[in-house]
């Protein structure tokens, strides 16, 4: 699929030179891209890869049916965990410029057993008010939110908690998501709609375009998000403090 290939075109690899592209095929016959985004002086965790952009690209748009997945190279480890955790069962992993299907695999293929959650992880029911109620937070019950403001235009995102913690998606990395998603055309209704390839920078933009950027979680939440929301934001507009909301 040529569109994972455009998709890394517009990767934000700033400490690895390592684009990764992909693109998610969801039931509804809409393609959503994704790119890995990599951030300057925050720690390496920070790091969003491609499979997550474009699995939360298809979440911030209320689309959670992925059902097929192409990507520039071979998922790692923190992908295909993550993805066993979605269901997402059809993998094609494509050789790098070539447009041309190295493998199509299965995950139960590229991750044989895999963890799925514990029962002693429970999930909890929780209920909050605006946005953060989209948030996905069942075993932390930590919801949380973040708009990045524009001008008269924002640009929202919200906490995708895994079972497996570590390959969670935090708010400020959806709402980048969701700002990337907007700025490029990122949602593929139609094959012949596919977004320009041009030159895009994560940091360019985001210092030209955003003067606030505001974080809301639950109050008495398990864990905190702002820490890390901030060095990022740092990275990429180091005047923005974060408005940290409960
Ligand atoms: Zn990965």
């Amino acid at each position: 699929m040529e569109m994972a290939v455009l998709a890394k075109s517009f990767a934000q690899c700033k400490i690895s030179n390592y684009s990764v592209g992909a693109a998610a095929l969801s039931k509804s016959g809409k393609v959503y891209l994704g790119f890995n985004l990599e951030f300057p002086g925050t720690c390496i965790q920070s790091t969003l890869h491609a499979e997550q952009f474009a699995f939360a690209n298809a979440f911030i748009h209320q689309d959670h049916d992925i059902i097929r997945i192409a990507v520039t190279a071979t998922p790692c480890g923190h992908c295909r965990q993550f993805m066993a955790e979605r269901s997402i069962c059809d993998i094609t992993v494509l050789l790098n410029d070539e447009s041309e299907i190295k493998e199509l695999k299965l995950l139960e293929d590229l991750l044989p057993l895999a963890w799925q959650g514990s029962e002693q992880l429970s999930t909890i029911n929780d209920s909050c008010e605006g946005i953060m109620q989209d948030s996905f937070a069942p075993y932390s019950g930590s919801k949380s939110a973040c708009v990045l403001h524009a001008g008269s235009r924002s640009y929202s995102g919200v906490y995708i908690e895994s079972p497996a913690f570590n390959p969670s998606i935090s708010p400020l990395h959806s709402a980048l998501v969701s700002f990337a998603s907007s700025k490029l055309n990122l949602v593929i209704s139609k094959a012949d709609q596919l977004p320009e390839s041009r030159d895009w920078d994560l940091h360019a933009d985001f210092k030209d375009s955003i003067d606030r950027v505001v974080l809301t979680q639950v109050s008495d939440c398990q864990i905190n998000q702002f820490g890390m929301c901030q060095d990022i934001v740092n990275s990429l507009s180091p005047n923005i403090e974060i408005e940290n909301k409960q």
